[in-house]
């Protein structure tokens, strides 16, 4: 192969055009920067696309779980269950709150945790089970809720919100699954709760940012929940900062004092027209996964199923498994992909592999379906800025080293 042929291509680069860029000028020169109008016209426009009530925009997807967390009274003394198999973030917001995590298996074989030792992980404390949509690919719901309504009569709620759930409340890490389906109901009309991120990797991105919605039918009070997240983000101030531009509207209480977490016009310009291309986004997604899907799955690589008759994923991350090879040979393939230009990258790292874990008492020997899943996985570069020509060249170099391999 000549040195012309080489070709770069990263993994996840944020596919921006002309319109974003005019957008956020427009946001910096109307004089109005922060959390204001076209923060509001971007939770309409979520709420609008995944049919709920209301959203509330955050500053990230880390922000909208913690929050979350925080408003529903979870603490010191409860447990909070989320998968081994997922990014750190899904369970530091655990932390965060005082509350225990609880890690749970991934099933034999699967991404998801393991839904028969998640029953047996729900104990009295239990408040909050955390499932991660990974790669866009929405958990089975039908699943968690049997278990969680199995598990009714150990729930002990602490306070009116969580009175009227009386059962374990589901919040989604939906990081990577802004509009993804399943059975007919958009990730954000399943869970409890479900939480977005749009930082710079995600398919929609503000640069940085985050989302979270409710269900419409467990007799939440929009407004006041809504209200909660304003407070929670923006210092416990009765008044945001819109507000108190009106002439002599000076006067603001603070209710508690609370966290920083707000997202800026400039983001939510962004993501205004992110969401107005994102059909074309998850249009291209599918094409590339589909051309990966047709290489490489005759050559008995494995992959995380995103299209099904029942669910369509957000296409996130092309997840591949290379049976047969172990942790250290993964790790060559992925070298030799990077002397060739692509960059790969793994997903997940197992959380109880890291040292915060591991000082937390978690040992992946406890983990051994997650720790299988993890040794051989390589997820390939999936954007909206490859051309069919890169994916290809992908196809061809990982054919071409696997071959070598074996
Ligand atoms: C990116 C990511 C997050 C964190 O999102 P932020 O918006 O950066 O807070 C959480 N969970 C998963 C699975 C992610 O990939």
């Amino acid at each position: 192969m000549t040195e012309n042929e080489l070709r770069n291509i990263s993994f996840s680069p944020p596919d921006i055009t002309d319109a974003e860029i005019e957008e956020v000028v427009k946001a910096m020169k109307s004089g109005w920067i922060t959390t204001g109008p076209r923060t509001k016209e971007f939770e309409k426009r979520i709420a609008e696309f995944v049919g709920t009530n209301k959203a509330a925009c955050l500053n990230s997807a880390t922000a909208a779980m913690e929050l979350t967390l925080r408003i529903l009274g979870v603490g010191p003394g409860d447990e909070v269950i989320t998968s081994a198999y997922t990014y750190t973030a899904s369970a530091s917001v655990i932390d965060h709150v005082g509350a225990k995590i609880v890690l749970v298996d991934t099933a034999p074989d699967s991404f998801e945790m393991d839904y028969s030792k998640l029953g047996d992980a729900i104990t009295e404390k239990t408040k909050v089970i955390i499932p991660v949509d990974l790669a866009g690919k929405m958990c089975d719901y039908d699943s968690i809720f049997e278990i969680v309504e199995s598990k009714k009569e150990l729930f002990k709620s602490n306070n009116e919100l969580q009175s009227l759930f009386d059962r374990v409340i589901v919040m989604t890490d939906a990081a990577h699954a802004f509009g993804a389906e399943r059975n007919g109901k958009k990730c954000g009309q399943v869970a409890d709760f479900t939480c977005y991120s749009f930082h710079a990797v995600k398919n929609l991105t503000t640069a940085e940012g985050g989302a979270v919605v409710w269900r419409n039918d467990i007799g939440l009070d929009d407004e006041w929940l809504y209200k909660q997240y304003m407070l929670y983000s923006l210092h416990g101030q009765s008044k945001d900062a819109l507000a108190k531009t009106q002439k002599g509207a000076w006067e603001y209480d603070i209710v508690y004092p609370a966290y920083k977490c707000n997202m800026t016009d400039i983001m939510a310009g962004f993501g205004l027209v992110q969401l107005n291309r994102y059909e074309d986004l998850l249009k291209r997604r599918k094409e590339i996964i589909e051309m990966y899907d047709k290489a490489l799955l005759p050559l008995g690589i494995q992959n995380l199923q995103h299209y099904g008759e029942d669910f369509c994923s957000s296409g996130h991350l092309y997840i591949t498994r290379i049976p047969g090879i172990n942790e250290n040979q993964r790790n060559e393939i992925i070298v030799k992909m990077a002397k060739l230009g692509i960059a790969c990258n793994v997903h997940y790292k197992p959380l109880p592999m890291f040292t915060a874990y591991k000082n937390l008492g978690f040992d992946i020997k406890d983990y051994g379906n997650a720790f299988a899943m993890y040794e051989n996985e390589i997820t390939l570069p999936l954007h909206t800025l490859l051309q069919d020509q890169d994916v290809d060249y992908v196809i061809e170099q990982l054919s071409f080293i696997l071959k070598m391999t074996s």
